[in-house]
């Protein structure tokens, strides 16, 4: 089993203030995690257990017993009655304690305290019970671990905080790679590293999505899952990166041709593929191993998919458009729009980028192509779309602004303080600027946090139907 920590950085920063106490005496905190249990990691080939921090619990003032610079020891109060709800919400409970010293490490106590809670938590909920804990080294370095038994607990690979920012604590390789060393020029090794440890979704791999993967695997991520249904046809050869007419020819999928072209860079990357629907089940274990997914379709299903996946599984998702209005009389738009999906940003229903009424017809289309066919015959559905307009360059264009977002958030190159959450560049008009938004009240995605890190449910995403 291999173990992986995300928290929003909302989290992080609750629990710095809870866990940090000016009279450097140690102190400790509560966190509900949502579980993201990968069956196959795609690239590993091993089960992967993904903790995605859903809730802050602060320790209520009257549990503390005692605590000094080297130790902390309060009620488990609080821990009983989070037991209790982990075993009805599906949920993991944490305990999470602060080293103000600095000390990298679980120490022996912690070993023992844990061991208690954990008996404590499987005499209540049962032998397949998990415990996690979470460590706060110094000021800023996170570590945890997993309790699946009581003997030895299980160290996470690394501790991510996902905000504004991509930021990570541990989990570096060290190597360094020949290919990248101009790169390591402006963002130094660590980042390289950091994009080799890196495993990156693509969903959809047309226009957008190609150039998105070349420019990927030439930054250095060392993992990259393809997403698309699609084959190449003789239409797509104008912007369709590494595709050749011998591929439309023997009508080769894109996943495939892409995978090719990536793996002959020589490189070291590893692509997984998946020719079908995002939606199908069978793609599920390697979307939900992604850090990161880059949204390249350009359907609105897939679209909201994402959307509502992104806050579920602490995955940010960067998803990008390109919409060209073909000229009228003397009005034009071409505009490139890319947009950062995570908890905290105003989410796409809400920026109105998603069409529910299409949305719904392109599920439709997929369930029941007849009905769908019925329907649109008797006009209750639009349909027949005329093939939209494409040209290379504005297609790579797009993905290069959504490829940049990537480096913004790992590197914040534009010294802006993080990502912008959308941003949209008028191509007729060589301008470009950040778009808000007003998140509607009621928005389950973006507006509450009930489904923020709420990680694996059934029914899947608390979607019916
Ligand atoms: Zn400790
Ligand atoms: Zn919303």
């Amino acid at each position: 089993m291999q173990i992986d920590v995300t928290l929003q950085a909302r989290h992080a920063t609750a629990l710095r203030e809870l866990l940090q106490r000016p009279d450097g005496i140690e102190a400790a905190a509560y966190v509900m995690f949502g579980r993201n249990v990968v069956g196959i990691d795609p690239w590993s080939r091993r089960r992967r257990l993904r903790l995605v921090s859903h809730q802050v619990v602060p320790v209520p003032a009257g549990d503390e017993i005692s605590a000094s610079p080297r130790h902390v020891t309060w009620s488990t109060a609080t821990f009983v009655s989070l037991c209790r709800q982990a075993a009805y919400r599906g949920l993991v409970p944490a305990i999470v304690h602060s080293h103000p010293a600095g000390m990298r490490a679980f120490s022996r106590q912690d070993d023992v305290n844990e061991r208690d809670l954990y008996r404590l938590l499987r005499n209540r909920n049962g032998t397949d019970a998990i415990m996690a804990s979470v460590l706060l080294a110094g000021d800023d370095h996170f570590m945890a671990r997993a309790w699946f038994d009581d003997k030895e607990p299980v160290a996470a690979e690394i501790v991510r905080s996902i905000g504004s920012r991509l930021l990570h604590f541990g989990g570096e390789s060290g190597a360094s790679n020949a290919a990248l060393v101009r790169q390591a020029l402006l963002f130094g090794e660590a980042v390289n590293n950091r994009l080799a440890s890196m495993r990156v979704g693509i969903v959809g791999c047309g226009g957008t999505g190609s150039a998105t993967a070349m420019l990927l695997a030439r930054l250095g991520v060392g993992q990259l899952a393809l997403f698309d249904d699609d084959i190449v046809e003789i239409s797509n050869l104008n912007r369709l990166h590494g595709a050749r007419r011998a591929d439309a020819d023997a009508m080769r999928p894109k996943v495939e041709v892409l995978a090719r072209e990536i793996t002959e860079l020589g490189l070291g990357v590893r692509v997984h593929t998946h020719r079908g629907w995002i939606e199908n089940e069978a793609a599920r274990d390697a979307l939900k191993a992604c850090d990161v997914i880059f949204g390249c379709t350009d359907d609105h299903a897939g679209r909201l998919f994402l959307n509502r996946f992104s806050h579920f599984y602490l995955i940010p998702v960067i998803d990008m458009g390109l919409a060209i209005e073909p000229a009228s009389a003397d009005m034009r738009d071409m505009s490139a729009r890319v947009t950062v999906l995570t908890p905290g940003a105003p989410c796409l229903s809400c920026r109105g980028v998603v069409d529910p009424k299409a949305a719904s017809e392109e599920a439709l289309r997929r369930a029941a192509p007849e009905e769908y066919e019925r329907q649109k015959r008797e006009a209750y559905v639009r349909g027949g779309q005329n093939p939209a307009p494409a040209v290379v360059t504005f297609t790579t264009e797009t993905a290069t602004l959504a490829v940049n977002e990537l480096l913004q958030g790992l590197t914040d190159y534009r010294g802006e303080g993080g990502w912008a959450w959308e941003r949209v560049r008028r191509l007729d008009r060589g301008i470009e600027r950040k778009r808000g938004a007003i998140r509607s009240p009621h928005c389950p995605i973006c507006a509450r946090e009930d489904y923020w890190g709420r990680g694996d449910m059934d029914p899947f995403m608390d979607r019916i139907g």
